[in-house]
């Protein structure tokens, strides 16, 4: 495995300066670029799944944050309060309170849940600076959040549904888990004093790991303050383990904002909240992404998709024409024109389709393809080529060409 933080800069993927703090990496378009199709990939699959995306503000008022149990339970984690006027504001340290306000804001029948509520939204921890570095610990997170609003009966089939999510994403990704952890609460104040709770939840998210057939291990002191979750498990490349994916059944937060539904009794009933994060947070699954794949991306995250790669400069136009039709597709093409033709192949050679166009490949509008596992393939008409490429990125395959 590669080290996420000496590669990203390799590759111009993301970096930090000191004035604008450690923890708060920024960005650069490569690492944008992969960003962004992960960001997408999840908000298609979450559409397809059921789910409404929302948006919320990353600051909130004081009393929210005390009235979620943050304040009492997790206070240490979170950036001071900000005075503003009368009032104080904070950085949110998650998104489960904004979410629970915007379910009490409308009223719900039952008819209307489980209500599947999406964002990809940021939030703050206060990291001391000692251990910050790279993408893995960040003071700004955009976690790939949401919470589904369901009745206790439905809760079980929204926690295994969400494990299905996460293991199709994995795929896709090119990833895998190293365990699933069943997370409980340990000894200490930091968790919130009602045994039922612990137990009810405890219980379902048992059911759920049962259910979906995945072997587990039960862990104390990893639960997050309110409740018991599952945590899907990686490892970096120092071999240290952290959480990528998260599911959780919340009892606690429907009650400490006193939400509730219509029932077909056409009385008041709470529902239970089913948390979870698909891919966790952008920054550390990105940092994984890099550490796996060692900067040769699977071919939908690759922030250069297709080189264009002409023999001679009589065949400038003809590949210009190519890198446009696979801009047009969707394609993050492009062309290499400058220096000897191995030195553009090894400069490209984390690129999965490297196409060359040659003087019979010009006059014929076909492409020798080379796939960035040097396999070569057999010249194709050009629109048939990049017609295929274009279906293995928009399936999200891991594997670079289709035999059959
Ligand atoms: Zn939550």
């Amino acid at each position: 495995m590669y080290d996420h933080r000496k590669l990203g800069r390799e590759l111009d993927l993301f970096d930090t300066d000191p004035l604008i703090g450690s923890g708060l990496p920024y960005w650069l378009p490569d690492g944008a670029s992969i960003r962004l199709a992960l960001e997408e990939y999840i908000r298609d699959v979450e559409r397809r799944a059921g789910y409404r995306h929302v948006y919320s503000p990353v600051l909130g008022k004081r009393e929210l944050y005390e009235m979620s149990g943050h304040w009492a339970h997790y206070h240490e984690d979170m950036f001071p309060p900000m005075d503003l006027g009368a009032e104080q504001v904070v950085l949110r340290p998650s998104l489960c309170p904004h979410h629970a306000l915007m379910f009490r804001a409308r009223g719900h029948s039952y008819r209307e849940l489980p209500l599947r509520m999406a964002e990809i939204g940021g939030m703050y921890r206060a990291e001391l600076s000692g251990v910050l570095g790279g993408l893995t610990r960040v003071r700004a997170i955009q976690l790939n959040d949401a919470h589904i609003f369901c009745t206790p009966g439905q809760a079980v089939d929204e926690a295994r549904s969400a494990l299905g999510l996460i293991a199709a994403a994995y795929d896709a990704l090119g990833i895998e888990p190293v365990r699933y952890r069943l997370s409980l609460p340990g000894p200490g104040g930091k968790y919130v004093a009602d045994p039922e709770l612990w137990e009810r939840a405890s219980a379902l998210l048992v059911e759920v790991l049962k259910e979906a057939g995945v072997p587990y291990q039960a862990e104390e002191g990893e639960a997050a303050f309110y409740g018991p979750k599952i945590d899907v498990q990686i490892a970096d490349h120092a071999g240290r383990e952290s959480t990528l994916s998260t599911v959780q059944i919340d009892f606690y937060q429907p009650s400490r904002f006193d939400l509730h539904y219509t029932g077909a009794d056409g009385g008041r009933h709470r529902p239970v909240m089913v948390h979870r994060s698909i891919i966790g947070s952008v920054e550390r699954a990105v940092a994984h992404l890099i550490e796996v794949h060692g900067g040769a991306f699977p071919a939908w995250l690759a922030p250069r998709q297709l080189v264009v790669l002409p023999i001679s400069e009589a065949e400038l136009p003809a590949a210009e024409a190519v890198a446009a039709r696979g801009r047009e597709l969707g394609l993050r093409a492009d062309v290499a024109d400058q220096g000897s033709l191995s030195a553009r192949i090894r400069a490209a050679h984390l690129t999965p389709y490297q196409a060359i166009v040659g003087a019979r490949e010009a006059a014929a509008g076909t492409l020798s393809l080379r796939l960035r596992d040097s396999r070569t393939l057999p010249p194709l008409p050009a629109a048939e080529a990049l017609g295929r490429i274009a279906a293995l990125v928009g399936a999200h395959r891991v594997d670079l060409w289709d035999q059959s």
